[in-house]
Parts: C-alpha cells; structure tokens; sequence
C-alpha cells in the first residue's frame, strides 16, 4: 500500500528525467524545477558523485585568450567568434551570481596568455589592438594589455605576457557541490550511480533502461552527457576529446598567481594549494585523445612536464602529486553547443566544446526552455 504522502512525493512518474549530473544537467533540472514547481524531477548519475568534466577540468572562469580568439575569428568569422565571447562572459557573470564567489572558489586574480619570440606571438601582436577593438562592443572597455613578463617577479620563463583583469580561477569541486545542494534544496531529487543504458521513445513519453536492468518512466527527457552522449544517442555529432591534467605537490615560495594560457588555448595552468596545475597538450594527439577512456599518456604527461622544466618553474625542482583527465565533448566543425530536440520526448544539451564552465548555465536554460515547450 502507497500512502498520498509517497505517491506525491516519492514514488509517481518523473515529468523530467535529466542524464548526468554534470554543470549542465544540474542547472537544466533547476531551471525547469523552478519553471515548474509542481513538477518532479530527477537527475540519474552513473558515478558515485558528479564524475564528468565538470569535475576534472582546469577550474578557470575564462572566455578565451588573444591566440584563441584571434584563431578563432580567422577560422570562423568575426561575428560567430565574438557572439561565443559574448555567450562565455553572459553565463561567467550569471554563474557568480547564482552561485556566488565565495562559493564557487572565484578569486580575480587576472588571466594571463604567454608567448615565445615565434609566429604566434607575431600575429597575435598584429591582431592585438584589432582584437581589443572588437571586444569593446561586449565589455565596453578594453580587455587584453601586454605585460612586462618579469614584472611582478611570476618566476616565468617567457618572452610576452598579456594580461586581463577579467578572469581568473575557480574551486570546481567546490562549484559543484554548491550548485548540487541548491538544486537539491530547490525540491530535485538527485540519484547517484544509476546509469542510463538507453532510452526508447514510447507513445505518451520515454522508457529508460538503466544499467541495473530496471526500467523508468518518464514524460522527458534531458541527456546532459556531454562527452558520452553518442553512448545513448549515436546519432548525434559529437565527439569525445579527452583533456589530461597535473598538479605538483606545494612548491616553497610559488610566486605564480592566477590563471595562464598557451598555445591558442590547447594549454593552461594556475596556482593551486601552493602547487601548479597544469593542463592541456591534446593537439600533439588529437586522434588519441578522442575517447572516453579514463587514462593518461606518458606522450602529454612528458609535455606537460617540460613545460614546467622549461617555462613555469624553470629554477625550482618539483614533484607530480597527482595526475588525471576528462572528457569533454566537440562537434566535428566548430565550436557550438548541440541543443535541440532530438525526439519527441527527448532533449539533447550537449557538445560543450570546452567552454562549459563559462556557458553551462546558458546551455542548460535553453534546454530546460525546450522541454517546458
Ligand atoms: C581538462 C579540462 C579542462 C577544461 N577547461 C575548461 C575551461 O577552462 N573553461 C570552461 O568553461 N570549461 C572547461 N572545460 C570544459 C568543462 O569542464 C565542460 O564543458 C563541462 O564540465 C561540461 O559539463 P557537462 O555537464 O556538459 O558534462 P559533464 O560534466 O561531463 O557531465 C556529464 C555527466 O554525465 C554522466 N553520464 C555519462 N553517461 C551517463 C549515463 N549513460 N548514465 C548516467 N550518467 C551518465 C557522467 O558521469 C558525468 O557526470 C574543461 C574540461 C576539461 C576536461
């Protein structure tokens, strides 16, 4: 016997049913909850824990930098290039103030992109005042200025540093465990290590079919699994693209200080618990690194640690305290997010291209905006 108590709230039909428990599967579940209060609904996560890029990524709030940008501008236009730009720093501003700083670990510490006496940095000095120009119609101010690489005393090994004041480093342990408990405050029920095996559309909804051999019901239907998406839809362009990172053990007397980039952004590194995190080097194997599998490779690993030897600690001895890597998920043309409807029943917001920390929000208020339709 099931009392009006647990029918209600426990055991009835979910109207929503959102896959991964990721920054954009959680924020889709509480966007719609507070559209729709009366409305039950639940993210399956097959971790023990949210286990996905959100949680193994660099941790920087950044909408690009001068190499990126200008990269990105040449492959695709000015117009597509800045409308992302724009996207990154709408969702950066609307995550602090949903989340806040202090609970997503935010500190302003500035971003900083290094450069070599090479090509790269030649046209990036050629793009450079052109670059500030177009920015100024998103920030209304100017974004990027050179720095003198020695001012400040950073202990970098490097010919060009620009600077802006613009981003800088969050705790994305931190991040997600504040936004997993407001979206659980908020009345969503969140299961972990319940994996989705596959969903089938029915006539009146979605059958899905979890890894344990149960099956669920549910009106709709969200697949927030980025990376892994074509494991339930293999129809869809996306690609997974693995990204490894490192962090030192605490380093005595580190002067570094927020957040750096390199080489048209593929690498990236910060100060973390007075060690360096370091990440990055997929475009010396992007075929590799297009998988799922959760793995380093002793090919970007040595990358990476050269780039300490050679650049980021060059006078200071230091060990790996720790090594890991995650997958995030690309289209095979361009940069931009894949949300729509893939089915009657179902929505798909996944393909984050690496910018999920910045538009995660966005994303997932466009596709909590599409099952409410
Ligand atoms: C090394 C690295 C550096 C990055 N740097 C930046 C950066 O500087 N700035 C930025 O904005 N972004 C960055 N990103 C990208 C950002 O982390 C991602 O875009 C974002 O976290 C994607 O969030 P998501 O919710 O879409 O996916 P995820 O966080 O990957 O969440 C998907 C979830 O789905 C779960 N799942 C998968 N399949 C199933 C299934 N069948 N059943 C149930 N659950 C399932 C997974 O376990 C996972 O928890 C980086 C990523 C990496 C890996």
């Amino acid at each position: 016997m099931i009392s009006i108590w647990e029918q209600r709230s426990f055991v009835g039909e979910p109207h929503l049913v959102v896959v991964g428990a990721g920054i954009v599967g959680l924020f889709t579940a509480l966007h719609y909850q507070r559209k729709h209060p009366a409305h039950r609904v639940w993210v399956l996560e097959r971790g023990p824990h949210p286990s996905g890029a959100s949680v193994k990524n660099a941790g920087f709030a950044c909408f690009g930098s001068p190499s990126e940008l200008l990269a990105d501008i040449a492959a695709e236009g000015e117009a597509a290039a800045l409308a992302r730009v724009e996207e990154r720093w709408l969702g950066l501003r609307e995550l602090r103030a949903e989340l806040g700083d202090g609970n997503i670990g935010f500190e302003a510490t500035g971003g900083h992109e290094l450069f070599g006496n090479d090509l790269l940095y030649t046209l990036v000095a050629e793009g450079f005042d052109g670059l500030n120009r177009s920015l100024h119609s998103i920030f209304g101010r100017s974004v990027y200025e050179w720095h003198d690489p020695r001012k400040g005393d950073l202990g970098l090994r490097t010919e060009h540093l620009a600077f802006t004041d613009l981003e800088g480093p969050v705790d994305s342990g931190k991040l997600m465990r504040t936004l997993l408990a407001k979206v659980q405050a908020e009345g969503v029920q969140v299961h972990f290590s319940v994996g989705v095996k596959a969903i089938e559309e029915s006539a009146d909804g979605v059958v899905l079919q979890l890894a344990s051999g149960e099956q669920l019901r549910a009106a709709q239907v969200v697949v927030a699994t980025n990376g892994y998406a074509r494991e339930l839809l293999p129809q869809l362009d996306v690609q997974p693209a693995r990204g490894q990172v490192l962090l030192t053990a605490p380093i005595p007397g580190l002067r570094l200080k927020g957040t750096y980039h390199a080489d048209e952004g593929y690498l990236y590194f910060r100060d973390f618990a007075g060690g360096v995190l370091l990440g990055g080097g997929r475009n010396l194997d992007k075929a590799g690194e297009a998988t799922t599998e959760d793995a380093v490779t002793p090919q970007i690993q040595e990358h990476l640690e050269q780039l300490l030897r050679t650049t980021i600690l060059p006078d200071q001895p230091f060990t790996i305290a720790r090594r890991w890597s995650g997958v995030m998920g690309f289209g095979s043309d361009g940069k931009t997010p894949l949300v729509e409807r893939v089915s009657p029943h179902v929505v798909a917001a996944v393909r984050l291209s690496g910018m999920g920390v910045a538009i995660g929000i966005r994303v997932a208020r466009r596709a909590a905006g599409l099952v409410g339709e």
